[in-house]
């Protein structure tokens, strides 16, 4: 990009506002300038100042312009895929039954296992490809599907060369994904030895590629207790915690991602009204996955009004991921946001913008004020409502920056 350039001629510009929690604002007939790939002034044409008049000119086209995308809940990094399994679901199959016969996510891991460095590198950036043309510009992807510590360090030295290759991501550490059949029966001794361990030594292989660390607390997987363990070791070696939480039944998920300031909970489709008020008094996040509960033919949808109600700053997330939800389209999760979760849509786009920066601790990401990096998507509409009034209808951004 150039030192100094004025995106011009647009439509209008939305953005959230960092310093007011659910304010969009919508400017017609904007400009953007542009100073060291950040944004140093935006506003309508007609009040540009005038040291900006001759700088160097990107053509908005009449389009409307906005802010990246960013998905704060990926499983980018996973080998094979399960569609066989989701054609047997739809047939009657039932997930135990899947399971009991040795597949779903026991399939998922013997293929991670088997994958190359080179192959999952490759599957990353295809993966991070399709999610770029659909203007993701940032994302959080976890290791969790090799649940070995051989596999999970592959994993991560994966992402750590997406990294270097300049994908735009904040890898979380989750070896407490699931219980892997090394240690069946014995989810108490596999979270002893993940936190004791495989995070330390994780960590110590790959330092720095890592900014997260997270874990599964749900019935018949780890306990609050267990989960506590794992998020402690990983925050003493300087990681923060992440939670999924409160998924099929409440688990006190919410309560235990407030108790340990965590960034985010994750899924909280069943989280308690105690839950909720903990998360927003501590701000975390709470990062809600509608496509989950589609893809898995649920009907439990988070309850977001309640939490915007209780003052929480709701984030939305794909949960991309082969079992759950095998879906690499930000658009339709904030369709589903406005769908329902019945957020408004002013709610739904601050939610896969602002809110998930926070919670990944990106400040410059998520909007378009003033110091923001200049990360914009340019989008062919009358107005942006157009993005989830017509459903199903494909937009393809323009990603600048
Ligand atoms: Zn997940």
């Amino acid at each position: 990009m150039e030192q100094r350039a004025l995106l011009t001629n647009l439509r209008g510009i939305v953005t959230p506002d960092p310093a007011r929690a659910w304010a969009v604002d919508y400017i017609e007939n904007g400009a953007i300038a542009l100073e060291n790939g950040r944004v140093a002034w935006l506003g309508p044409s007609k009040e540009l100042p005038s040291e900006w008049q001759n700088a160097n000119k990107l053509d908005g086209k009449g389009r409307w312009a906005s802010p990246g995308f960013v998905d704060p809940h990926t499983h980018l990094l996973f080998g094979g895929d399960r569609s066989q399994e989701f054609n047997r679901r739809l047939q009657g199959v039932t997930y135990a039954q899947i399971a009991a016969e040795g597949g779903g996510i026991r399939e998922t891991v013997r293929a991670t296992r088997k994958a190359s460095l080179e192959e999952l590198v490759a599957l990353g950036e295809e993966r991070l490809g399709k999610l770029a043309r659909k203007g993701v510009v940032h994302l959080e992807a976890k290791t969790g599907y090799g649940l070995s510590l051989e596999s999970e360090l592959r994993l991560l030295e994966a992402y750590g060369e997406l990294q270097r290759r300049g994908w735009s991501l904040d890898v979380t550490l989750m070896p407490a994904h699931d219980i892997p059949q090394e240690f069946q029966g014995d989810p108490a001794g596999y979270a002893k030895v993940v936190a004791e361990q495989w995070q330390p030594e994780l960590v110590k292989r790959q330092p720095g590629v890592a900014r997260f660390c997270d874990v599964f607390v749900e019935k018949g997987v780890f306990t609050p207790e267990q989960g506590r363990q794992v998020l402690a070791s990983g925050k003493a070696l300087g990681l923060i915690p992440r939670i999924h939480a409160d998924e099929f039944g409440p688990t006190g998920g919410a309560e235990l991602a407030a108790e340990l300031g965590a960034a985010s909970a994750d899924h909280l489709m069943f989280a308690s009204d105690a839950g909720i008020k903990a998360m927003a008094e501590a701000d975390v996040t709470p990062t809600l996955l509608p496509g989950t509960t589609l893809f898995l033919g649920m009907r439990d949808w988070a309850p977001a009004r309640k939490m915007i109600a209780a003052g929480c700053r709701v984030a939305l997330a794909s949960d991309f991921n082969p079992g759950s939800c095998a879906c690499l389209d930000p658009l339709l999760i904030l369709r589903l946001g406005c769908l329902q979760l019945r957020m408004t849509f002013e709610e739904a786009l601050t939610a896969v913008t602002l809110h998930p920066a926070r919670s990944l601790r990106r400040k410059d990401l998520g909007h378009l004020q003033v110091g923001a990096l200049g990360k914009v998507l340019l989008w062919e509409v009358k107005h942006p409502l157009e993005l989830v009034y017509w459903l199903g209808e494909t937009y393809v951004p323009e990603t600048i920056g």
